[in-house]
């Protein structure tokens, strides 16, 4: 493997702007936990990857819980008695509640104050609110134009459909050399939010191309599920799947201009935990690190007792810590194509890790083998401090006795992951060391 040293995102500008583009594609429609619009948003990421998509009827039990009705919106609106539209779905869908039952009837504003919903502190912003679970109705506005409501006859008109349909969700499968897998998962059922979550959408489609192009040692599987009942149905039809899952990341709000944050995984010392925690320490970037706590995203649910599965979550500003959170400002400005970039990245960079991170025996133990005359120090390009490169390959070799991963090695020596593993390459081409064969199975699977 040659893919750490040096493989940086080359024009990250580029790579930010086909994902901001994406964002601004996926934007207009309108997602929620079911529906036309999350089968919309999977057949424009099928165009760009190869994605299984599955329909789990309503009705359908996973574990504790049942797949709701479908939900779908051909209009909604509020006029007044002039006929002017209050809230309007087909300018913004945020101006309509998720999960809104169908209504169509003539009221007085002391009726339809109660299915109002504003931002007071922010009054040219549309909240997003969601029913799912509870049979409700209601409108999304700005502050500013609640307040100049008056007490009048107002017509409200809800077309929309609560039938028994389907969840859908996608999932791209990238065979690798073992069986075992990396899950990435993001949320698709968001309407018109970008960083919450199409950042997440775009970066993890961005990732599945470029894993596709490449060779893999571990089998990758990215999901694209609806938050919360998405995971939880996902993890109910996929158990024979679990056992495959060697480490797992949650992509969610990555492109706000926020430094990265991490949620380890309920394990906290997992495999996937100790690589982000390594790349983001030696980044440079400023970033936050979190322990898990059970509440957040998807990871709620795949670190759940039962699973416990080493799934982190990688974000940028924590949700709810920024005003734009679950409203209209959290819109196409608000993502930066630079954050996107960075985001991804860092994404790439723990991927590279994990591919690289083996386990090696020295073929010399017995003191130290005589690195000079081998032409070591040369054969490790880019690095210009001498003594620092013999101090690498002398702590690959002293730590290399089948028991310590090049990740162990990483951070005993407190260097950067990427330059361990050319020192590990180095000594690999001159047959001072061996990869255990533990680390390969055969059991390849292709499905
Ligand atoms: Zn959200």
């Amino acid at each position: 493997m040659s893919t750490v040293a040096g493989d940086k995102v080359s024009g990250a500008s580029e790579v930010g702007r086909s994902l901001h583009d994406f964002v601004t594609e996926l934007y207009p429609l309108c997602r929620s936990i079911t529906g036309d619009g999350v089968r919309e948003t999977l057949r424009l990421i099928q165009r760009r990857i190869p994605l299984t998509m599955c329909e789990v009827p309503s009705g359908t039990q996973v574990f504790d819980w049942t797949v709701p009705l479908e939900w779908n919106v051909k209009d909604a609106w509020i006029k007044d008695k002039d006929g002017r539209r209050i809230a309007d779905f087909k300018v913004n869908n945020l101006h309509l509640m998720s999960y809104s039952t169908p209504i169509q009837r003539r009221m007085r504003l002391d009726e339809l104050r109660p299915h109002l919903f504003s931002l007071p502190d922010h009054p040219e912003w549309i909240p997003y609110r969601t029913s799912y679970y509870q049979e409700n109705w209601g409108f999304c506005l700005p502050h500013k134009d609640l307040e100049r409501l008056v007490e009048e006859e107002y017509d409200v008109l809800i077309d929309s459909s609560l039938q028994p349909g389907a969840l859908t969700y996608g999932e791209c499968y990238l065979p690798g050399q073992t069986s075992d897998e990396v899950l990435v998962s993001t949320h698709i059922c968001h309407p018109s939010l970008c960083n919450d979550n199409l950042s997440g959408i775009a970066v993890a489609v961005m990732l599945a191309q470029a894993l596709a192009l490449r060779p893999r040692r571990y089998s990758y599987r990215v999901v694209f599920i609806p938050g919360t009942i998405g995971s939880i149905t996902w993890l109910a039809k996929n158990e024979d799947v679990i056992p495959h899952i060697k480490h797992g990341l949650v992509l969610t709000g990555i492109g706000d201009e926020g430094g990265i944050t991490y949620k380890r995984s309920r394990q906290g010392q997992a495999e996937i935990d100790r690589a982000m925690v390594h790349i983001l320490k030696h980044s440079g970037d400023a970033h936050a690190l979190i322990d898990f706590f059970p509440y957040g995203y998807d990871e709620r649910q795949y670190c759940s007792p039962g699973f416990n599965l080493p799934v982190g979550c990688l974000m940028r500003t924590p949700h709810g810590e920024y005003p734009e959170y679950h409203s209209s400002a959290d819109n196409l400005d608000f993502v930066k194509p630079e954050s996107l970039a960075h985001s991804y990245t860092r994404c790439i960079e723990l991927f590279d890790l994990l591919e690289c991170n083996r386990t090696y025996h020295n073929q010399n133990p017995k003191c130290e083998p005589q690195l000079g005359r081998r032409g070591l120090y040369r054969a490790i390009a880019g690095q210009q401090d001498k003594q620092f490169k013999e101090l690498v390959l002398l702590w690959v070799l002293n730590l290399s006795d089948g028991q310590h991963t090049v990740l162990d090695i990483a951070e005993r020596a407190d260097v950067p992951f990427h330059r361990v593993h050319a020192a590990v390459e180095a000594l690999l081409n001159v047959g001072l060391l061996k990869e255990c064969g533990s680390q390969i199975t055969s059991d390849v699977r292709r499905t």
